[in-house]
């Protein structure tokens, strides 16, 4: 069976985020089915989700709460457009996340995938300074190792070299503050001061160029999709402070690490900061369903409300925009959040990561283990005094991949860093596995 999905696949599918050829000698695996925490293939293997499936699992696969939500959803109505149209799981869903998400954040833009709000909020940015009669106001600011999404606008705001170097000619130039990225301080410096150090580039940057900037866009406390790089809470209430002051919005892609994966609900909280525009997807809808949402102020919403012969409003749309099912399961992931006191109960886990993650530090080829909240990384290095990275030719992540795989446990690690996200389902024992099985991954590894 296996054998035969497999020749199927090659013959009409091109994947994501993968050298086709690398199939010749790495084989995927067709899986049947998922439960809880587990993966399972045709041949009866299981795989622990260690990674939530590109970090879009909450509650397990087969959650019978959303299944049921689901089953309910689509017998009642499956969609309708939002234009002209409404929807109670789509009204139920805005009211909880403006409730919710930091305060001031109180009106809800749907589209359907996380590089898609991130279009929805550089458009709104730039055309609410328009409507204020600012059209200079056009340029972003980003950090260095950033990520926000493939499409051109989103990846124009990222700077991972792997994504977007190739497309450089295509795309909008923006101006790059270097990353508060913790990795790289100081070994005298800890976090806070690290990050405070690096702020100061920013705002820097943010003088010099406040006349034509709309806005910063940053990934709060992880830049997941940059090797999972971590910093200091202390930067985001700066920024925030410098954001208001020199009148730039602050768009916070919360595309990966909202709905608890820092710890608290929103990596906002830990900042204490709103920002103007925040960027929900991922496990907006628990890993089920493609929805993304970006919400935004009252004050700019009001930029865009006046005769329609002005021109005003925002045309934007997509075809799929706040699809009722995809609302239904939000809706049910929400339920999950508040009946099984979610944030509060995963504090055991995260200390419970730590616990069993904080001796892998001591590995010869292992520079740090850093950790916020449900998300672990560990970087596995060729030289642990100079933190001398591993060629990336080598592909040394690779191999942790496919021994860990062999141990059955999914990890995909991004170049030289292990990391760990794990659904919130996970329990003590299966956590003590997936990190016994990466410390011996990478011991294979650098061997
Ligand atoms: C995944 C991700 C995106 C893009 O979301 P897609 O749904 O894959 O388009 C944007 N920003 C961050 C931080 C992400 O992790």
């Amino acid at each position: 069976m296996s054998k035969s999905l497999i020749e199927r696949d090659l013959a009409v599918l091109w994947h994501p985020c993968t050298q086709m050829k690398d199939h010749e000698s790495i084989p995927m695996i067709p899986i049947k089915s998922g439960q809880g925490v587990y993966l399972e293939d045709f041949d009866g293997n299981r795989y622990i989700d260690a990674i939530s499936s590109w970090w879009v699992n909450l509650f397990g696969h087969a959650n019978p709460t959303i299944n049921q939500a689901i089953q309910y959803q689509m017998q009642e109505l499956e969609h309708v457009m939002l234009a002209g149209f409404t929807h109670e799981p789509v009204i139920n869903l805005s009211e909880r996340l403006v409730s919710l998400t930091p305060p001031g954040l109180s009106r809800c833009f749907y589209a359907d995938n996380g590089s898609s709000a991130i279009e929805v909020a550089l458009k709104m940015s730039y055309h609410y300074w328009l409507n204020k009669g600012q059209p200079e106001k056009k340029r972003f600011i980003t950090l260095d190792n950033s990520y926000h999404g493939e499409t051109l606008g989103a990846l124009a705001v990222g700077n991972v070299a792997l994504y977007r170097d190739t497309y450089g000619p295509l795309m909008m130039e923006t101006i790059v503050a270097p990353s508060p990225d913790c990795y790289l301080r100081n070994e005298n410096d800890d976090w806070e001061t690290h990050s405070r150090k690096m702020f100061k580039h920013m705002l820097d940057l943010i003088e010099k160029h406040a006349d034509e900037v709309a806005a910063v866009v940053i990934e709060p406390l992880v830049q997941c999709a940059g090797y999972m790089r971590m910093y200091h809470s202390v930067y985001l209430m700066l920024l925030r402070e410098a954001c208001d002051h020199y009148n730039i919005h602050l768009i916070a892609d919360e595309i990966a690490v909202g709905f608890g994966r820092t710890g608290t609900m929103f990596a906002c909280e830990q900042g204490n900061i709103s920002p103007d525009f925040m960027c929900l997807s991922k496990g907006l809808t628990a890993g089920y369903l493609p929805l993304s949402v970006t919400l935004t102020k009252d004050e700019i919403y009001s930029a865009f409300y006046d005769d329609y012969i002005k021109l005003n409003a925002f045309l934007h749309s997509h075809s799929y925009t706040g699809n009722p099912i995809a609302c239904a399961v939000a809706n049910a992931s929400l339920d999950i959040f508040s009946s099984n006191n979610v944030i509060e109960t995963n504090q055991e886990l995260i200390g419970y990561i730590k616990k069993c993650s904080d001796y892998i530090a001591n590995h010869p080829h292992v520079a740090e283990v850093r950790q916020h909240g449900m998300i672990l990384a560990i970087e596995m290095v060729k030289d642990k005094q100079t933190k001398t990275a591993y060629s990336w030719q080598e592909r040394r992540g690779l191999r942790v991949y496919e021994y860990s795989l062999s141990q059955g446990v999914l990890l995909r690690p991004l170049g030289n860093v292990i990391y760990f996200m794990p659904p919130y389902v996970i329990n003590k024992q299966q956590i003590e596995k997936v990190l016994t099985v990466a410390e011996a991954g990478i011991s294979i590894a650098t061997s």
